[in-house]
């Protein structure tokens, strides 16, 4: 233990997680989050869904989430005996392979235990335990009902030196810190707060995919899944659009249907139907039609796209001051990724903190091979879609999504296969695993074509 204080913007995955690790560095760590601290899911599996209070400020909260299995790792690790845990509570859990159904471009993956746990369960109840672990920490301090009014620096406005922060009607306040973190979110304000004290604003890359998220809440019967806990259907190239099923605590199930460019779910009853009728593969749809329906009609999100801030490539940057989670780099929701991302960076960030520094330019640096794979995941699958301009459109791009479409047809039937593929969508192995000559034989070996 080094430093006195650390303050945490933002109270979510990435700020809990991240607040989580600095308690190991710091003796008080605060979390200021603009939402009530008592408020959203109540702990309570079995409650009704109706009545679970999704929070203002996770909006998400309402659609399906996943945990990949490299973010499961980093719970396991800040949490020993998560997994337990969460099941003992009503969680469904499984294996990562195994019990879950993935299908790409029209392909359903074959399924062979792989050997690592996966859990199923509502966003706001991932998170509210995730918080009740947190907040029990000592020297966990939670300011929950501010606004975060922006950083405060020293007179040469080298080193960010606490957050302004401020509740409704009150007058605003300054938190001093060693260290402020930002994890506000994609909204965040920190490249107006750089700007203010003098620093460049990194750079934005963004790739425009116009998805929207279409959920609503179902009462499933397990056995409608077969031993699966979680069905999900990506995008083909034919019809891009995809669906998700998963089993949450206390007998319910969340159903998602998604679309890009503008081809949204309706929201009525019959129109969320007959759309998840039209996906490339009938599970969702099988699963809707059989199943009762917990809310009269679904709720939308919009997603504009994926967008990343490259902090990364600053020469100049505050020091006492980081960026992580989505507020440095936000995922397209389908692939799962920004919870898990978020986790890796918060550990990355305390083992920077064990070898005693807090240089936020080398945080970004050591951070960015971590952003970078899911980015190259997302973005480059993205980019597969018909109509999506922009993205990486190079001829490397394309051999490789050329590549994978031939891979799902063999991880239909192949196991080696597959497994390779659901551990580089898990994040636990790099994209190139799959171009390895033992992989690449069984792919490019096959007659079978995808038909993009
Ligand atoms: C529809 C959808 C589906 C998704 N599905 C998945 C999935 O399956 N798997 C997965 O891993 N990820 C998924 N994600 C991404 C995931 O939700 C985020 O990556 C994750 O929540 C981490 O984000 P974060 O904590 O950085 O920011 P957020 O979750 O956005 O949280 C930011 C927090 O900061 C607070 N805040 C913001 N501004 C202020 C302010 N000025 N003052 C005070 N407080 C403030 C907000 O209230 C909020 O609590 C999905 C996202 C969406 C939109």
């Amino acid at each position: 233990m080094t430093h006195t204080h650390a303050v945490v913007l933002g109270g979510s995955m990435a700020g809990l997680l991240t607040a989580r690790v600095l308690t190991e560095h710091f003796e008080r760590v605060t979390i200021v989050e603009r939402d009530s601290p008592t408020g959203g899911w109540t702990g309570d599996p079995h409650a009704d869904p109706r009545e679970r209070e999704v929070r203002r400020g996770v909006p998400q909260g309402r659609h399906a989430h996943g945990l990949l299995a490299a973010g499961l790792n980093v719970i396991e690790r800040l949490f020993p005996g998560a997994t337990r845990e969460l099941a003992t509570a009503g969680m469904p859990t499984g294996d990562v392979l195994g019990n879950v159904r993935f299908c790409a471009n029209g392909y359903r993956l074959k399924q062979v235990p792989a050997g690592m746990d996966a859990v199923s369960f509502s966003r706001p109840y991932l998170e509210t335990w995730i918080r009740s672990k947190v907040f029990a920490l000592p020297g966990v301090a939670v300011r929950g009902g501010h606004d975060i009014v922006g950083i405060e620096a020293d007179a040469a406005r080298t080193r960010v030196i606490g957050a302004r922060i401020q509740a409704a009607g009150e007058p605003a306040e300054t938190l001093t810190a060693d260290l402020v973190v930002d994890a506000t979110g994609k909204g965040s304000r920190a490249p107006r707060w750089l700007a203010e004290l003098g620093y460049e604003r990194p750079r934005e890359e963004r790739l425009q995919v116009d998805l929207a998220y279409v959920s609503r809440p179902y009462r499933v019967d397990p056995a409608l899944l077969d031993g699966d806990i979680a069905i999900i259907i990506g995008p083909s190239v034919a019809a891009p659009r995809g669906g998700a099923v998963m089993l949450q605590e206390g007998g319910r199930a969340v159903i998602t249907l998604f679309g890009i460019l503008g081809d949204h779910s309706p929201l009525d009853d019959a129109g969320y139907r007959a759309y998840a009728k039209r996906l490339p593969l009938p599970y969702v749809s099988d699963i809707i039609e059989a199943s009762e329906p917990l809310a009269a009609g679904a709720v939308k999100y919009r997603f504009p796209g994926s967008t990343r801030h490259r902090y990364d490539r600053l020469r100049r940057f505050p020091r006492g001051f980081v960026v992580l989670g989505d507020a440095m780099c936000s995922f397209n929701p389908m692939y799962g990724q920004g919870m898990s991302v978020a986790g890796i960076e918060a550990l990355k960030l305390g083992s920077l903190l064990e070898r005693g520094e807090l240089d936020a330019l080398r945080f970004f640096r050591e951070v960015k091979p971590v952003v970078d794979i899911p980015w190259q995941i997302a973005t480059g699958g993205d980019a597969a879609l018909p109509g999506v301009q922009g993205g990486p459109k190079d001829i490397g791009t394309r051999m490789v999504n050329r590549y994978l479409n031939r891979l799902y047809a063999a991880a239909e039937h192949d196991e080696v296969v597959s497994l390779a593929f659901s551990r580089v969508t898990n994040l636990l192995d790099p994209p190139t695993a799959l171009m390895r000559p033992r992989i690449a034989r069984r792919v490019l070996g096959r007659r079978r074509l995808a038909a993009a």
